[in-house]
């Protein structure tokens, strides 16, 4: 029968139910953005008391978009962690509540595996899905990391960062120029009235050995180009975005090397919408002669269609979890169940 996904890790509730076979029937999600915005980022609590408002009517909904009730499903996979402890325990213990009601199994999702396995829900990309192993470049607004995905269940971390997440990076930056949370979009917008060359900003780490990443010096020269209010914030905002760009090549040009059996670089997270960005890890890949993978940006940011197809990966590997599984505020993907 189809799986119920559900996804209540940050500051998104999500639900979506896909056919056994991966296709996607149904899908909604409900951003807590403006609950946060007054406070320039996620603040957990009021996220935890946000998912537990909207996730039931959410599930509800997108079960009925479906065409289906809570009886007709095979299974129900939750985001289980990393994430904020509340958010996490709302979404599990909702799944859990429907799985003990209609006798499901249930699959505790680990959000980066589900990050990680996107781009291999069929029928997604035109050139089919990836094989493992490939590359994972996971840039969001609370992870930034490059991940081997050798294969279900079996991630190797390759690199991270060592002080902000990128998209993090980008909102702070986007904050010291007045421009509202989350910044991201905004900073690209002005950065596109911007000149990349007329501000030189640090690039952390650029040229080194390995595939870390850093971006708190990045932070702060923008702060002290801010300060100094030479530039305009349009210039100084397209430097940091070429500088982020060039990083982030650079360090995924590293990580390939690290895994040249690679079919192909798969970028997930919402810093993925940058075009910048895009454009420079494509031409990483393009140089090292694999794909450049990115699903649509509603799958790239956190999402219930990704939750509900590690699920539908884990059953039918023989992987669910019982119902005594608690979820885990910080769950590296180094420690999950092999298939
Ligand atoms: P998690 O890290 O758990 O996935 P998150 O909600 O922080 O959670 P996403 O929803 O994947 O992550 O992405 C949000 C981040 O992406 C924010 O930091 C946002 O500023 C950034 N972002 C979104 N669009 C752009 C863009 N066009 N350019 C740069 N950054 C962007
Ligand atoms: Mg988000
Ligand atoms: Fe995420």
């Amino acid at each position: 029968g189809p799986v119920l996904g559900l996804e209540s890790s940050c500051d998104e509730t999500a639900a979506a139910v896909l056919a056994a076979d991966g296709r996607i029937l149904a899908e909604g999600v409900l951003s807590q953005e403006r609950e946060h915005a007054a406070f320039g980022g996620v603040v957990p609590e009021i996220a935890a008391r946000a998912h537990l408002a909207a996730l039931p009517g959410l599930a509800e909904r997108v079960l009925a978009r479906a065409g289906i009730g809570f009886a007709d499903l095979g299974a129900v996979a939750a985001t289980s962690g990393p994430g904020l402890i509340g958010g996490l325990i709302v979404g599990a213990c909702f799944g859990k509540g429907v799985a003990i009601a209609h006798g499901l199994p249930f699959v505790a999702v680990n959000h980066l595996e589900a990050h990680a396995l996107t781009a291999r829900l069929p029928g997604l990309l035109e050139r089919g899905a990836p094989s493992f192993p490939y590359l994972l470049l996971l840039v969001s607004g609370g992870h930034c990391q490059c991940v081997a995905v050798e294969g279900l269940g079996r991630y190797r971390r390759l690199g991270t960062t060592l002080d902000d997440a990128v998209g993090e990076a980008f909102d702070k930056a986007a904050k010291l120029m007045g421009l509202p949370w989350p910044g991201g979009p905004h900073l690209e917008r002005l950065a596109s009235q911007g000149d990349p060359g007329a501000v030189p900003l640090p690039r952390p780490l650029l040229g080194r050995p390995g595939c870390d990443f850093s971006f708190s010096g990045l932070k702060t020269a923008v702060a002290r180009a801010v300060a100094q209010g030479a530039a305009s914030h349009a210039d100084i905002a397209a430097g940091f975005q070429a500088a982020v760009a060039a990083v982030l090549a650079d360090r995924a040009r590293n990580a390939l090397a690290m895994l040249p059996e690679a079919t192909a670089l798969v970028v997930a997270g919402g810093v993925a919408a940058n075009q910048a960005v895009r454009a420079a890890l494509s031409g990483v890949a393009g140089m090292a002669g694999v794909p450049m993978l990115a699903p649509p940006l509603r799958l790239c940011t956190d999402n219930a269609v990704m939750v509900a197809w590690a699920g539908i990966e884990r059953l039918r590997a023989g992987l669910s979890d019982g119902l005594d599984h608690a979820p885990r505020p910080r769950w590296p993907l180094a420690d999950l169940a092999g298939a």
